[in-house]
């Protein structure tokens, strides 16, 4: 009997990696590999998805900047005919510290990866983008026509470097078909309540300090600028439930597989198309989850956008994905999750 076919999903033990997988076993038409080194992801990220999806997932513990390591993924699992690449860091303030960690990691991994891929014949590539790409953009809601702006950050920098070999790789290669998709703010935590986001190398993100400060381990929750021109002052960010964002990687790949989809490379925004403001998402959290906050409005910080958000239309049009789980749920299950995660560790 054939093998059923796999796809390898990189960065599998991190938090958009695992909901994806979930997402995957659910659909249940492809078997999923997974690779992290767990730099940042969770070791019993596995066994989580096992309690909730029922399957095991084998994951190789290698850095995909070695060639070798990823090399013997593909030999090992001759099924696997696509790749899901979540794989990198993400800290902006760490990537500004350490930029040459960032570019070696983020960018030499999609490297190696694409090598590999060519050497194995596994021609279908997603790849982890972000809104970031935008920079300052001064046109709101953003579509994927919108022009890239220079990184904010060397973490940003990594994204748009990584899109442009995409681009150039996909070009060269006519039997490639890639996709980039760029993330807005992927928040909340899976429904089942076992499982969420986890970071191990620093907490950035409006939700996961929500969730500090909620559990007492943060004094306040501080809002940075609250005279941006919105209509209350503080900035403006698009969020999208992790399951929402999980989904669209698998309608991606259904996408990439047939026949409504050219080869080269696409891109597309994971959007919901409504701003939402930092003082909203605030009292959104407050408010489904009955909690009062210590929150302290200050003065601007560097680097931040007044506003960006998405036009989701085109993924709304060829994957026919749009974003189905509220604001209010993202708010809540984070929350759960994160009670939950703090009672498995004490
Ligand atoms: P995450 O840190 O939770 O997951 C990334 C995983 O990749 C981690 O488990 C880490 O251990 C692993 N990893 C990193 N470098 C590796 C390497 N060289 N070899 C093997 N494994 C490695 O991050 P996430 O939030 O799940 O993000 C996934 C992707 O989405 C990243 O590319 C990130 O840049 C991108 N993204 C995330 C957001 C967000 O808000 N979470 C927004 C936009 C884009």
């Amino acid at each position: 009997m054939k093998d059923r076919e796999s796809i390898l999903v990189t960065g599998g033990a991190g938090y958009i990696g695992s909901h994806t997988i979930l997402e995957i076993l659910r659909d249940g038409s492809y078997d999923v590999v997974s690779a992290d080194n767990f730099s940042n992801g969770d070791a019993n990220t596995f066994r989580r998805i096992a309690e909730i999806s029922g399957k095991e997932v084998k994951n190789y513990n290698v850095d995909l900047t070695r060639a070798a390591d990823t090399r013997r993924i593909f030999s090992e699992n001759p099924q696997i005919t696509a790749v899901i690449h979540f794989a990198a860091l993400k800290s902006v303030p760490e990537s500004v510290e350490k930029p040459e960690l960032y570019f070696s990691n983020n960018v030499g991994s999609l490297e190696v990866l694409l090598g590999e891929m060519r050497t194995a014949g596994v021609n279908k590539l997603i790849f982890s983008s972000s809104c970031s790409v935008y920079g300052n953009s001064p046109v709101q809601p953003v579509t994927e026509e919108t022009p890239l702006q220079k990184a904010e950050s060397p973490y940003g920098a990594t994204k748009l470097k990584c899109e442009e070999i995409l681009r150039t790789y996909s070009a060269a290669h006519p039997e490639m078909k890639t996709a980039a998709l760029r993330y807005f703010n992927p928040a909340g935590a899976h429904a089942s309540g076992k499982t969420g986001e986890i970071q191990k190398r620093n907490v950035t993100g409006l939700v996961p300090i929500l969730c500090a400060v909620a559990a007492g381990e943060r004094k306040e929750i501080y809002i940075h600028g609250t005279d941006y021109p919105t209509r209350d002052g503080t900035c403006i960010r698009d969020y999208v439930h992790i399951t929402d964002i999980a989904r669209a990687h698998v309608l991606a790949h259904a996408w990439l597989n047939s026949s409504k989809s050219s080869a080269g490379m696409h891109v597309f925004n994971l959007g919901s198309g409504n701003g939402t403001t930092v003082e909203e998402a605030v009292n959104a959290f407050q408010k489904v989850n009955h909690l009062t906050l210590n929150v302290v409005r200050g003065p601007r910080r560097p680097g931040d956008v007044a506003a960006i958000y998405s036009n989701g239309e085109k993924a709304k049009r060829e994957l026919g994905w749009q974003p189905e789980l509220s604001l209010g749920e993202m708010m809540r299950s984070a929350w759960e999750w994160e009670k939950k995660y703090r009672s498995l560790q004490s």
